[in-house]
């Protein structure tokens, strides 16, 4: 019987997922909840609903009879909804809550890491301003001060003054900019070193490292100004050599797994570990419990093995053989409103060529109006594609992206270069 499958999430990184997923001969249909207009060009079924409505979710799971749920981005899967579909005998792939608290507490992340001595940086945790002040006065510059909880990518500040440090401690914990139910932040040491992303699918009994890509999180070229979602991303990434990739699996990505299950929190998902390559080796920036947006666009591009059979593997814990492309590269550069990560403009439309075979397009901020797409978020859509060398693939986004009508938005002019 074919499957009839729903994903989670709204952006980039769900279009991605819910058309690999459609690719699949053994699926029948592929509903996103709640999905976006862009998507209907794959003919992805979206569903109108809230992502955190667990009891919406059950029924439509039950109405449609979903086979199983594929949950994208981290709030759902930090607010409990794998336990809540688990507890309705509703299949579902995604880290429960307790594990998913990986990603949702940096301080949980760090005190794992030291117990089980992951690489990453030193560190201390605060809830009291005073303190924090005590130890800043310390340390040196730059310094890193990260909110515990989820910021929504705004958590982290890379002081480069102790005013700006102080600043950061003060937001948190004497402002609770944060709105948290107990701000608690990690002051951490500031680490040198080329960033790169490490995914794995994670099952019981099997982890399977996907390939490396890196992300440009930075708003402007040359990784300058506020830090966004990501702009661009591109896969594999040459200064990531085999030796080193095979480090990171064996002193980062296996003892996490294995750290979490003696923990009593068995992680089974997407385990997203943003590594630094230090003089000292890889170590851990930070967790993140599912995907990454933008790297699934292009790692799921380099899959060639059926992604619903990795999947049904995990959840029959049976082995499999996963591959990726060997050759070439992936690239994909992001389309933003302009101002965007600041104030930024809705409603522009979109006048792109979407019947295109140049590049693939993966859909977020977009909106339906009078048949077209309209701009309705920050970061609008990726163009993404593939070459021999990084180079050729970098062409090909950028040759299809200059014949666009693109005034009304923005996008950084270096990915992958
Ligand atoms: P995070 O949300 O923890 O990934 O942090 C956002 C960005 O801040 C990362 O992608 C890094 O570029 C940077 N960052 C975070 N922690 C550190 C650190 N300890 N040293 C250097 N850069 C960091």
């Amino acid at each position: 019987m074919k499957r009839k499958l729903l994903v989670i999430g709204s952006g980039g990184r769900e279009h991605a997922i819910s058309k690999k997923l459609l690719q699949s001969p053994l699926v029948e249909r592929v509903y996103c909840l709640p999905g976006n207009a862009g998507m209907e060009l794959d003919n992805i079924q979206l569903v109108k609903g809230s992502e955190t409505d667990k009891q919406f979710i059950i029924e439509f799971c039950q109405k449609k009879q979903i086979d199983w749920v594929f949950v994208g981005p981290e709030v759902p899967l930090i607010d409990g909804l794998v336990d809540y579909l688990e507890s309705k005998g509703i299949k579902v792939f995604g880290p429960k809550k307790h594990a998913a608290i990986i990603e949702g507490s940096k301080d949980f992340s760090k005190q794992l890491m030291v117990k089980y001595e992951i690489p990453t940086a030193n560190y201390q945790t605060f809830t009291n301003r005073e303190c924090a002040l005590d130890y800043l006065a310390t340390q040196t510059l730059p310094i890193v001060i990260k909110a515990d909880g989820l910021a929504a990518g705004k958590g982290v500040v890379i002081a480069q003054t102790m005013d700006e440090a102080k600043q950061a401690i003060d937001d948190n914990l004497l402002n609770n900019v944060f709105d948290s139910e107990e701000p608690k932040i990690v002051i951490e040491e500031f680490l040198v070193g080329k960033e790169f992303s490490l995914l794995s699918f994670v099952g019981n009994s099997f982890v399977y490292p996907m390939v490396v890509a890196k992300d440009h999180k930075a708003i402007f070229d040359g990784d300058k100004g506020p830090n966004t979602g990501g702009m661009g991303v591109y896969s594999p990434v040459p200064y990531v050599t085999d030796t080193i990739y095979q480090e990171a699996v064996s002193s980062i990505v296996y003892p996490t797994v294995e750290a979490m299950k003696a923990e009593g929190r068995d992680f089974q998902g997407i385990l997203y570990t943003g590594l630094i390559l230090t003089n000292d080796g890889p170590k851990v920036i930070e967790y993140n419990a599912r995907f990454g947006d933008p790297e699934t666009q292009v790692l799921l591009e380099r899959l060639e093995t059926d992604l619903v059979e990795v999947i049904e593997s995990i959840f029959d814990d049976k082995t499999i053989e996963v591959s990726w492309k060997k050759e070439g590269f992936d690239l994909g550069v992001v389309v933003s409103a302009k101002g965007y990560p600041e104030s930024y403009e809705k409603g522009k439309t979109l006048n792109i060529d979407t019947t295109n075979k140049k590049v693939s397009l993966f859909f977020a901020g977009v909106t339906s109006k009078n048949d077209s797409l309209v701009s309705n978020g920050g970061r609008v859509f990726m163009a993404e594609s593939s070459g021999a060398t990084l180079e050729e693939a970098r062409q090909k986004v950028y040759g299809w992206l200059s014949e666009q009508p693109l005034t009304d938005f923005y996008y950084r002019t270096d990915i992958g270069k």
